[in-house]
C-alpha cells in the first residue's frame, strides 16, 4: 500500500483549513509543521468573537476587504498565542502568500514555504524570501482530491433551481430536484 507523501499530507490539512475560512472573497488555508509535525493551522477569518463576512458581507477598503486575518497569519499568531516555537519551521499554504504575510513568515523563522496555487505572486515577495533563504516551492494536491469550491457550486444549483422554478409546471419533479441538492450539499 502506497502511503501519501508528507508534502501532500500537509497541503490536504490546508485545504481542509481553508473550507474554515469566513471570507469567501478569498478561502486559504495554512499549516505550519516542525520536523514532521503540524504544529498550528490557520485560515482567513475575523478576529475571534467578530462577525463573518460570509454573514454580515465583506468590509471593503481600498478594494480589499479588512475583516479577516489572513491564514498564515492566523498560525503564527496561534504559535505565539500558546508559545510555540517558530524558527526553523516549514508552512504549507492553499495559496502563495501576500506580501505583508511573506514578511510575517521571514520574521518568524520559517525556512521553507510551499503552496498549491499561485496567487498574484508579488516580485517584491519573492525577492525577499530569497534574500532571507527561504526556499518556496509549489505543491499541487495530487494524490486526493479536496473540494474547493463547493460553495460556488452550490451558489450555481441555486439559481439554475429557481430558473427551474420559474419555468417548469412540474412542481413534483421540482421539489424532488430540490431535496436532491439539499441532500449534496447539507454540511
Ligand atoms: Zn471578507
Ligand atoms: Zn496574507
Amino acid at each position: 500500500m502506497k502511503r501519501i507523501s508528507w508534502d501532500q499530507y500537509f497541503m490536504a490539512q490546508s485545504h481542509l483549513l481553508a473550507m474554515r475560512s469566513t471570507c469567501t472573497r478569498l478561502m486559504v488555508g495554512a499549516t505550519i509543521v516542525r520536523d514532521k509535525r503540524i504544529i498550528a493551522g490557520g485560515y482567513n477569518g475575523s478576529v475571534s468573537g467578530g462577525v463573518h463576512c460570509i454573514d454580515e458581507g465583506c468590509y471593503i477598503i481600498d478594494g480589499h476587504c479588512v475583516r479577516t486575518v489572513h491564514a498564515e497569519a492566523n498560525a503564527l499568531l496561534q504559535c505565539a498565542k500558546f508559545g510555540v516555537p517558530t524558527d526553523g519551521a516549514e508552512i504549507y499554504v492553499t495559496h502563495f502568500p501576500c506580501l505583508q504575510c511573506c514578511k510575517q513568515i521571514i520574521q518568524s523563522g520559517i525556512k521553507a514555504v510551499y503552496y498549491a496555487n499561485d496567487y498574484k505572486n508579488h516580485p517584491y515577495a519573492l525577492e525577499l524570501f530569497d534574500d532571507a533563504g527561504i526556499h518556496t516551492k509549489k505543491v499541487a494536491l495530487t494524490e486526493l482530491s479536496i473540494d474547493e469550491n463547493y460553495r460556488e457550486k452550490e451558489t450555481y444549483i441555486q439559481k439554475l433551481l429557481k430558473e427551474l422554478e420559474r419555468q417548469t409546471d412540474d412542481q413534483e419533479n421540482l421539489q424532488t430536484l430540490k431535496a436532491e441538492a439539499d441532500a449534496l450539499f447539507r454540511l
